[in-house]
């Protein structure tokens, strides 16, 4: 197992996603599934210039698991997964543009909508999860690694095993507390609407699968 430490960079827009008390925690279904949305479309343009990479229509869809006797929440994507550099790279430091521009804005205003505005990213899924898991495994690849943190101290890498490429995020919610219901995410009914809210532009089909308590 190796363990890591977060940039500090990704460091601070971490701590700010972990103490959130923005009232639309709910973005982080927008980020998740975009960023599975992303990953599949890499896959399908590497099945447009490769001819190796065939195309298997059935494969691409998103899938969202609550299990609510475990209180998780599960965003699984059959895309282009992460091997394991890729995923210290890309989850542990915040590289992108949009996340950026949101933490110096954020850092200028206050009191405003600042988060709903932007991409924030991967790290939102700590304003609802206070355990993250990521289990990916890339396309081509038989190797599959587990990312695993619980917010600011850092993160581990582990190998695992994944029986098919692509990306599973496990979010085990935060516990409820007298301000915040985090159980919310658990109901099939609020998962559905937030669904239906941010996956306008997702071409690729979502599918549901809600554990009864
Ligand atoms: P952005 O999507 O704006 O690049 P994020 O913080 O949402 O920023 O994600 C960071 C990076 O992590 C992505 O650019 C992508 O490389 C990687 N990533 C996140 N989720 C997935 C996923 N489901 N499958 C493959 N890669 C992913
Ligand atoms: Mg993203």
């Amino acid at each position: 197992m190796a363990t890591y430490e977060f940039k500090s960079e990704s460091k601070r827009l971490l701590d700010l996603m972990i103490h959130s008390i923005y009232t639309h925690k709910e973005i982080f279904m927008r980020e998740l599934i975009s960023n599975a949305n992303d990953a599949l479309d890499k896959l399908y343009y590497l099945s447009l210039t490769d001819e190796n990479v065939t195309f298997q229509k059935d494969d691409f869809y998103i899938r969202i698991t609550a299990d609510k006797d475990a209180r998780t929440l599960t965003i699984e994507d059959r895309g282009i997964g992460m091997t394991q550099e890729e995923l210290e790279e890309n989850l542990g430091t915040i590289a992108k543009s949009g996340s950026f521009a949101f933490k110096n804005e954020a850092e200028q205003k206050d009191g405003v909508d600042i988060i709903g505005q932007f991409g924030v990213g991967f790290y939102s899924a700590f304003m609802v999860a206070d355990q993250v898991t990521v289990k990916s495994r890339k396309f081509g690849s038989e190797d599959a690694f587990q990312w695993y943190s619980e917010g600011a101290e850092g993160y581990e890498i582990t190998p695992c095993t994944l029986d098919h490429f692509g990306t599973i995020i496990t979010l085990k919610l935060k516990e409820n507390n007298d301000e915040e219901n985090y159980d919310e995410f658990l109901n099939e009914y609020t998962i559905r609407n937030l669904v239906k809210k941010y996956s306008d532009y997702i071409k690729y089909p979502i599918k549901m699968l809600v554990t009864k308590q």
